[in-house]
């Protein structure tokens, strides 16, 4: 089975579409969502009526949580906050329903793959992006293969003999799953924070035991109109342009 990975959308649909475009062109049986449809971003129920449609497994991040109320928005910083805020409003009943349904962690591929929005040990907010923490993803499963978003930061990191490698996994990296454990985070399709523009995304070959990470262009300026035109946090046009 050949799927596609992805994770914090962030209701940006420019970037979005450009992926799944990409995607397509893999033709892969499944594409997966670890978390954040929602949040910072300007259109929020098209990114959430294309998951429904299109993704196979789907996780709920922080950010959901935060717009259906689940998690207090005290808890997010000032420009999530009033993202989330404006979210709630902006959101159709069909795109709340259909984001209650999704929870923070799943499994796949018979219990060999693990997939959580943050963390294995905190599925909703832990960042796995220290090598201390990584060495706990690895301490609370047995998951030959580990999947997390939250951090917007594409990594291919592996455990072996007790020691964390790995790190980085820029566009193009390629990686061969089968000899060790490793834990994966495709990096973010809507809002990159690895310095690369471009949306990411993460192909896997479930039978060949194979992963190629992958960055896709998209109109970075079309979304930053729309967060300006809403009058989102001017921020969260600026960052798009930096991948930061
Ligand atoms: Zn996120």
């Amino acid at each position: 089975m050949r799927v596609a990975v992805i994770s914090d959308i962030h209701a940006n649909l420019a970037a979005l579409e450009a992926v799944l475009a990409a995607i397509d062109d893999e033709a892969p049986d499944a594409v997966w969502c670890l978390g954040d449809l929602v949040g910072y971003g300007p259109r929020p129920n098209e990114c959430c009526a294309a998951m429904a449609e299109r993704a196979g497994i789907a996780l709920c991040g922080n950010h959901d949580l935060g717009v259906l109320g689940t998690i207090h928005l005290r808890e997010f910083s000032y420009e999530a906050a009033a993202a989330a805020q404006w979210t709630r409003e902006a959101l159709s009943e069909e795109a709340g329903a259909y984001l209650r349904t999704l929870a923070p962690a799943a499994v796949a591929d018979e219990g060999a793959v693990e997939l959580y929005h943050a963390s294995p040990r905190d599925p909703v907010w832990e960042y796995v992006l220290t090598d201390a923490a990584a060495d706990a993803a690895f301490r609370h499963t047995s998951a030959s293969l580990i999947l997390v978003g939250h951090s917007h930061v594409a990594l291919a990191i592996t455990h072996e003999d007790g020691a964390i490698q790995g790190g980085l996994a820029p566009d193009g990296t390629e990686l061969d799953l089968a000899q060790r454990r490793w834990l994966l985070n495709p990096g973010s399709v809507g809002q990159p924070r690895d310095g690369d523009t471009r949306a990411a995304y993460v192909l896997l070959d479930l039978e060949r035991r194979f992963a190629t990470f992958r960055r896709v262009a998209y109109s970075v300026a079309d979304t930053q109109r729309e967060i300006r035109e809403l009058r989102l946090p001017e921020a969260l046009a600026t960052r798009l342009a930096h991948g930061i």
